[in-house]
């Protein structure tokens, strides 16, 4: 009989709980380890998983295949369409081999619990580990049992159920046999898009962390909305295929401020809660199965009636709105993959409100660019943003992108690295676009003219989205 550890998304040797789980089990019952990933192009595609994320993927199999040689563990790509195939290839293994158990870590979207439970069902004797989470979805609940729907006392909860524990991350396995060599890479049959602006590796991951949070992690709070500056942990895209846990993020800000759980002035209190703002996003996803499958969170949501305008959502996509800050930030995402957060608050509201326009297919366009596409992080910062979601801006909050320009960009310099179009222009024309245009009715610029006018889309939205009011 075999052991197997499966990854799906937690492609790291350390601090892998499954992976220890199933050694233990190889090792005391001297049965052989496998390791397994199961490529499922059809359900990448149905999900809108992006192919830089598929690159980012494929390239972590490489490392986690070489770590995995060296610890005498065979890695092995399996292949089937999507997650109805996942059961008959397991089924099948089943037949032909005797599987002792498999071990793997829970996934919090539904598909995939849907998946798992399934396969539970069928009879295969899989064991999950829940480690996507540092505290597990359904562990943080108020006194009737049920989930929070508002952060700040999910917060304090999470922090008093974690302030009594211990975060000490496993270690990765020792070596169950002599160490491998790796004949054939991994290599997905699908093509996949270009991730090499990030390094691959969990020794890259683990070493971003630690720099980040020796030094920047004080002045995060200050630091952390200004694109221009790297004031955030680029951590993402390692988080969101588990490159590296949560548990371990925590682990080294616990080292470098130990009293970051218990004391709100802790110079590391502000990083610690979006790392909980995260846990969050995850916890509701498992409480409210219909987020994924795409319900607003507020049913009112349902009647909004949204615009269906094509030219504006290409123009948003392609950053040609016309609006610097919206347009800048929507370059970096097309072309690097990731996008500061004040960022993705400032585009999702122009989509949203300034556009009108339905924030799934914003949240589409995010998953498809993204490095560190994740539905629960995706699904809560849409919804939040257009005013249907959980703890959600209220609807009437409505971004003004030139203040937000002037505020969090204030010298343009990172306007100016991605639309350079605007790099000659004066300051306060690249915050305040409208006034070029009046100004210079008849300039010759590249650069389009706004695509909206902010106080009549503020209007319109207003108006359009007070059907939301009657929950607030
Ligand atoms: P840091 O500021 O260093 O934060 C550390 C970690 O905490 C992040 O890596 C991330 O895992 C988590 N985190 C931080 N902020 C949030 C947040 N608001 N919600 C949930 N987790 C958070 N994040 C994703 O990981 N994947 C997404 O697909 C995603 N889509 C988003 C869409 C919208 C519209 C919005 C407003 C936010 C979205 N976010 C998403 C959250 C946030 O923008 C990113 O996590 C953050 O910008 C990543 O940069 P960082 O690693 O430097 O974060």
């Amino acid at each position: 009989a075999t052991v197997y550890i499966w990854f799906r998304q937690d492609l790291r040797v350390s601090d892998n709980q499954a992976l220890h789980a199933a050694a233990k089990m190889a090792r005391q019952q001297q049965l052989p380890l496998k390791a397994v990933y199961i490529e499922t192009p059809l359900q990448w595609q149905q999900h809108d998983v992006g192919t830089r994320q598929l690159d980012f993927i494929q390239r972590h199999l490489n490392c986690l295949q070489q770590s995995l040689a060296a610890l005498g563990v065979e890695l092995e790509l399996w292949h089937c369409d999507d997650f109805n195939g996942v059961q008959q290839l397991w089924q099948s293994r089943m037949q032909q081999h005797d599987i002792a158990a498999i071990f793997a870590g829970r996934e919090p979207e539904l598909n995939e619990l849907r998946r798992d439970q399934a396969l539970i069902e069928a009879g295969l004797p899989l064991n999950l580990t829940d480690e996507h989470c540092i505290l597990a979805p359904g562990t943080v609940v108020n006194q009737n049992g049920e989930m929070y729907r508002v952060f700040t006392p999910f917060f304090k909860r999470w922090r008093e159920i974690a302030s009594a524990q211990q975060f000490q991350p496993v270690k990765a396995p020792v070596p169950l046999g002599p160490a491998l060599s790796v004949a054939e890479p991994i290599s997905f049959s699908v093509a996949t898009g270009d991730s090499e602006l990030w390094r691959a590796g969990e020794g890259e991951a683990k070493q971003l962390l630690q720099q980040f949070v020796a030094n920047h992690a004080a002045d995060y709070k200050q630091q952390r909305d200004f694109p221009a500056l790297d004031g955030t942990s680029s951590l993402s895209p390692y988080l969101a295929i588990g490159v590296i846990s949560p548990r371990q993020c925590l682990a080294t800000l616990l080292a470098q401020f130990p009293e970051a759980l218990v004391d709100d002035t802790s110079p590391g209190r502000c990083w610690l809660s979006e790392l909980v703002w995260r846990e969050f996003y995850r916890h509701l996803l498992q409480a409210y199965p219909n987020l994924s499958m795409g319900a607003n969170f507020n049913p009112l949501g349902a009647q909004i009636a949204w615009r269906d305008d094509q030219q504006a959502f290409d123009a948003w996509c392609e950053g040609r709105t016309g609006y610097p800050i919206v347009d800048a930030a929507m370059r970096q995402l097309n072309r690097t993959g990731w996008m500061h957060n004040r960022l993705r608050m400032i585009t999702a509201s122009f989509l949203t409100k300034h556009l009108l326009i339905d924030w799934h297919r914003g949240e589409r366009w995010f998953r498809r660019q993204l490095l560190d596409g994740d539905l629960a992080a995706n699904n809560g910062g849409w919804q939040w943003s257009a005013g249907t979601g959980c703890d959600a801006q209220p609807y009437f909050r409505i971004f003004n992108p030139m203040t937000q320009s002037e505020k969090f960009d204030p010298d343009a310099s990172f306007i100016r690295k991605y639309v350079p179009e605007v790099r000659d222009w004066p300051l306060k024309q690249i915050h305040h676009p409208e006034s070029r245009v009046n100004g210079h009715l008849f300039a010759v610029s590249d650069y389009p003219t706004p695509i909206v006018d902010h106080s009549a889309a503020r209007e319109r939205a207003l108006d359009r989205l007070s059907v939301l009011k009657k929950a607030n």
